[in-house]
This record gives C-alpha cells, structure tokens and sequence, in this order.
C-alpha cells in the first residue's frame, strides 16, 4: 500500500528519512527539529526553504521536500551534470588505456615468467579505478542504499 505523503514540510506530519529511508521523521516535541525513529538522526528544520539539515552529523547534509521525495540541497536542480561523468569517465578509461598504451608500445620479453603481469596489473587499475568512480558517483548523487551503508559504519 502506497504511503500519501504531503505536498509540503511542516511540523504536524511525518516523512520518510533521507538517511537511512526506513524511519520515519517526526517532530521533536517543543523544538523545531525533526527525529528519526529508526537512525536517531536529528535534522533541523527550514519551513520557509522546505529543507531540513542533519543537526547531528559535519558537514551537515541538508534535503529539501519536493512534495514525495527529498532532494539533496548541494545537488543542482540539472539532472546531468557533466563535469562529474566526465570526471569519473576519464578516471575509469584513462588509466587503463595509459597502461594498455605501454604495455602495447614496451612489450615484456618473450621468454620472460611474468608475461601476463602487465595484463593483470591493467585489470587492477581499471577496477580500482571504476571502483572509485562509483564512490564519487554516490557521493555526488546522495544514494540511499549508499547513505544508509555510510551512517551504519560511522555509527
Ligand atoms: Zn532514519
């Protein structure tokens, strides 16, 4: 059964929490600051913005309400923001290549015993690599199931 959930933040509903979206935000009686029943997270609250602000955490993440879901404050409103895909898709080619480059132009000696390092070692670097593009790519984009693993492990 699908939740209705308000169309605008204010103090006498409830809201799914943007951190680690199984709780549920409720106001904290006499203060004007949202808690989570599940994480315990406090988030102070904005009604003039639709925002509330991780009072507990630094750097305070902050989400504005837009209407069914909570929008990370720092993400721009433009749903592809290039510099960050082209970052994270040099990072994950242009290694590699660089190696493959070398590897093609520097060949290792023919009866040598460490004939597939080089091959193995472009593996490495292009997981690595893709690997950290993945953590940019999460970070920028303020996943869920990536908040939720981050805020268990700092807990
Ligand atoms: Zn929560």
């Amino acid at each position: 059964m699908a939740q209705v959930l308000p169309p605008l933040l204010d103090y006498e509903q409830s809201y799914p929490c943007p951190v680690c979206r199984q709780g549920q935000l409720d106001r904290l009686i006499l203060m004007d600051a949202f808690s989570c029943n599940v994480c315990h997270h406090i988030f102070s609250v904005n009604l003039s913005q639709q925002s509330i602000c991780l009072a507990d955490r630094t750097p305070a993440l902050g989400w504005r309400w837009a209407r069914q879901r909570w929008r990370p404050l720092h993400h721009p409103d433009i749903d592809f923001p290039l510099g960050i895909w082209i970052l994270c898709g040099g990072l994950t080619v242009l290694p590699p290549t660089i190696l493959w480059v070398m590897h093609y132009i520097f060949p290792p000696l023919p009866d040598s015993s460490a004939n597939s390092f080089p091959l193995l070692w472009i593996g490495v670097v292009g997981i690595t690599h893709s690997l950290i593009a993945l953590w940019i790519l999460a970070e920028f984009y303020q996943l869920p199931l990536y908040l939720s693993w981050k805020f268990r492990l700092q807990s």
